[in-house]
């Protein structure tokens, strides 16, 4: 016991080997981490947690991963919380015998909920001591609460949580009342997850390292982001030696797909695709689909996010077994593709805004208005056998040879072979004839060319035709703070702070303010979802804005939304934070000129916003070029 107190700076709680973990251990370290800025201190702390975990009670490993990233399982379940504010307040209340409507008061002073959770239970006297929560039991009750669905699910899911806070003391209720609503912010992500796993488990023999754990970790996490596979494995391998052969890539697991670099002109594709083959195909404007087969003949849609889009697309997953060339021979399979909105009519495709406009849940066959159609660029796993180390042109011949296109429902992206930039040009003006954002450029043969999943790497470029004089890219970026409109946009919110994110240093940094592109409905349909229980009453601890009054914004916001962001150009700023300390001018950052909002990107989420490392990227290539 001395030893694992003396492992644990932070907690005192102390347990029997294999008996449930106490959950008041994590809450303590939880109170650490909500106070911890810096990502070394952060993986620091988690490392102990799971450490100390392992040595005891390793059953509660996975539980404790799901329980400080806010969720509930791998994201592809989709298993969601579905509790709102007021399930925690009405819960709170028949917990502690104080009315919703003090409770209510009490929330706008402190303007937290689990502050208000922490102070109900100090005041509360109870007559006998429930049973102490455990990890597991309030991961398992979380679990339940999600599942709960039909009329009664409500009052139900109340039951539940208030029979967790009867039993939870002061720092407990605060962080329980934080998760089911998904706003435990203590920033774990799964990268930091990564580091702290690997620490626990790098190989104990001579030359092995927590390094080469990271690195094994990454590679099976981006194959198989399922910690229900992995962990258990960990556990009984007590390393991470061995894990990659035993989670592979699985159809019906989503895969991270591999992400591109921008490039504004042909010296920089030629410089990086000297003497070898490169393919350019469309730049489609739709939306990322992930086409996954099942050996049951089950089929699966995952999107950019790995969020389970099949219920969004049965015409999909009716249509995409009409183009497999020949069914006897095809068990299984994943491929990537983009779904583009299209006119049978007049086999033209439509815009993304057209797509967008589709109904996302239990879509009927009959009720589809807007119908799409399957551009397949990739195959990434065929018959048992994961083709992710193959190069693009050996996938490309088993993509061609697996599937035959069916107009207007499933084609291959248009595309051509180069070895040198004859020609480039005329295919860049012709896709964007034809509807497209530009032209993707990928590495076709070599050792570059395997599909690298999760990576954003100089394997496969995009350039778009709008931005071959500008920076080369749109930025997607988080809105963290607002201005008051004036005059004609006086009641509304009529400028934003935006910020980039450094998964670095797990802060959103800012870029610029941003007050063009607007329409009025936006601002009006955008200030009363902000309005809607998501302003804070102060920054969070991981945004970093600079004293200069003109970016303090007048409200802040939690940390939500995604929105694409054009600009002119970047430039250093005194009063950005984006990218600092990363620059040769250390007391500067990077801000965008002229920014003008494009659009709200839905399919991604706020740790998918361009990072300070891009922004960097982008400045430096810029200011090379100048
Ligand atoms: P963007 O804002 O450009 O869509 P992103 O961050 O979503 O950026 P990137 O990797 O930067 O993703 O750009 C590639 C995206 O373009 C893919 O995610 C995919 O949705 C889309 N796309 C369209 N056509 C293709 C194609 N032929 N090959 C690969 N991706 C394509």
């Amino acid at each position: 016991v001395q030893n694992q107190r003396a492992e644990c700076s932070f907690s005192t709680v102390t347990w029997e080997q294999n008996t449930r973990t106490p959950f008041r251990f994590l809450a303590d370290a939880f109170e650490v981490m909500e106070a911890t800025t810096s990502r070394l201190s952060l993986i620091k702390i988690l490392t102990q947690v799971f450490q100390k975990i392992v040595d005891t009670t390793p059953d509660d490993l996975l539980p404790c991963v799901y329980l400080c990233t806010n969720s509930l399982g791998p994201a592809h379940e989709g298993l969601e919380f579905k509790a709102g504010e007021a399930t925690v307040l009405n819960a709170l209340s028949s917990a502690t015998g104080t009315s919703v409507k003090v409770l209510k008061d009490r929330l706008v002073k402190l303007g937290d909920i689990g502050d208000l959770a922490a102070e109900c239970r100090t005041t509360q006297q109870t007559m006998f001591k429930p049973p102490s929560l455990t990890i597991q039991g309030v991961y398992q009750e979380f679990r339940t609460m999600a599942n709960l669905t039909g009329k009664m699910s409500t009052k139900e899911r109340e039951k539940h949580l208030q029979k967790l806070l009867v039993s939870a003391s002061s720092k407990e209720a605060k962080y329980i009342a934080r998760i089911v609503l998904g706003k435990l912010r203590i920033h774990i992500a799964y990268k930091t997850v990564i580091a702290a796993l690997a620490t626990v488990f790098a190989a104990k023999h001579e030359g092995a390292s927590v390094k080469e754990a990271t690195a094994t970790l990454n590679a099976v996490y981006s194959q198989l982001p399922v910690w229900d596979r992995i962990i258990p494995v960990l556990i009984q391998n007590k390393s991470t030696v061995g894990l990659e052969e035993q989670c592979k890539l699985t159809p019906g697991v989503p895969v991270g797909p591999m992400l591109a670099k921008p490039v504004k002109e042909a010296s920089d594709v030629l410089e990086r695709f000297q003497e070898c083959w490169f393919v350019c195909e469309y730049k489609y404007d739709g939306m990322r689909a992930q086409i996954h087969y099942l050996p049951d003949g089950k089929v699966k849609i995952f999107s950019r996010n790995a969020e389970d889009d099949t219920p969004k697309y049965p015409d999909i997953v009716e249509g995409i077994k009409f183009a497999i060339s020949d069914n006897n021979t095809v068990s299984s399979f994943i491929i990537d593709s983009e779904v583009v909105a299209y006119d049978p009519e007049t086999n033209t495709m439509k815009s993304f805004q057209e797509l967008q406009g589709r109904a996302r849940k239990e879509v009927k066959l009959e009720d589809i208005k807007v119908p799409v159609c399957v551009f397949a660029f990739d195959i990434l796993f065929l018959n048992g056998e994961s083709l992710l180390k193959w190069t693009l042109k050996q996938r490309r011949e088993k993509l061609f040879e697996t599937f035959t296109p069916v107009q207007g429902k499933f084609q291959f992206t248009t595309s051509k072979v180069f070895t040198d930039w004859e020609g480039v040009d005329e295919m860049m003006d012709e896709a964007v004839q034809a509807g497209c954002e530009g032209l993707m450029i990928k590495a076709l043969t070599g050792e570059f060319s395997s599909y690298e999943p999760s990576n954003r790497s100089q394997n496969w470029l995009k350039m778009k035709k709008d931005y071959m004089n500008s920076i080369g890219d749109s930025l997607d970026l988080v809105p963290i703070g607002a201005y008051y409109g004036r005059g004609k946009r006086s009641g509304v919110f009529g400028a934003f702070l935006l910020a980039c994110y450094n998964p670095e240093t797990e802060e959103f940094q800012t870029v610029c303010r941003l007050g063009t592109g607007f329409s009025d409905e936006f601002l009006s349909s955008i200030t009363k979802y902000y309005n809607d229980g998501r302003i804070l009453s102060e920054p969070k601890p991981y945004y970093r804005v600079s004293d200069t009054p003109f970016i303090r914004p007048d409200v802040w916001f939690e940390p939500c939304q995604v929105w694409e962001t054009r600009c002119a150009d970047l430039t250093l700023s005194p009063s950005h934070t984006a990218a600092k300390g990363m620059i040769t001018a250390e007391d500067k950052g990077i801000a965008l000129r002229f920014p003008r909002f494009v659009r709200i990107r839905e399919d991604k989420s706020v740790d998918d916003a361009t990072s300070a490392e891009q922004i960097l990227e982008l400045y430096s290539h810029q200011s090379s070029k100048m």
